[in-house]
């Protein structure tokens, strides 16, 4: 069952993101890396924060990682999540990488029993023939 209604807006591709998504409909996690200063950097984008360059290497992620944060929703913000309330949001910090975070959904366990420095693992949720959304679960 999906986690969000049909009419949640999805992700648009764009020229600094369309290979990570491509990746992701691979089910592959694929985080930046400088290739200037080493730094890791999420979500996509096209320079790098520590050092401006903008030369950059995608690395294949385990996509295992630990909660960082989380936050539950009560209130739907759009008419996609009305049925989906209370729903949690967490930033998990993958375990390789460089410790790069990701903000996303954690499926498979109550909201009550998230815990920080959960240990956790990518789940692909296909939305459509497009996209591919990583969640994460418990590992
Ligand atoms: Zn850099």
């Amino acid at each position: 069952m999906p986690l969000f209604g049909p009419t949640m807006p999805v992700p648009a591709p764009g020229p600094d993101t369309r290979e990570f998504w491509e990746a992701c409909r691979q089910h592959r996690l694929q985080v930046q890396r400088c290739a200037a200063c080493g730094r890791f950097r999420f979500a996509p984008a096209p320079i790098c924060h520590a050092c401006h360059s903008r030369e950059y290497e995608w690395v294949v992620s385990e996509g295992i990682g630990e909660v960082y944060t989380w936050t539950i929703t009560h209130r739907p913000f759009h008419p996609a999540v009305a049925d989906a309330v209370p729903y949690n949001t967490v930033v998990v910090r993958l375990h390789d990488c460089g410790g790069a975070m990701i903000t996303s959904n954690l499926v498979g366990i109550p909201n009550e029993e998230i815990r920080p420095g959960m240990l956790v693992m990518v789940d692909w949720d296909d939305i459509d023939d497009e996209i591919t959304l990583p969640r994460f679960r418990p590992a």
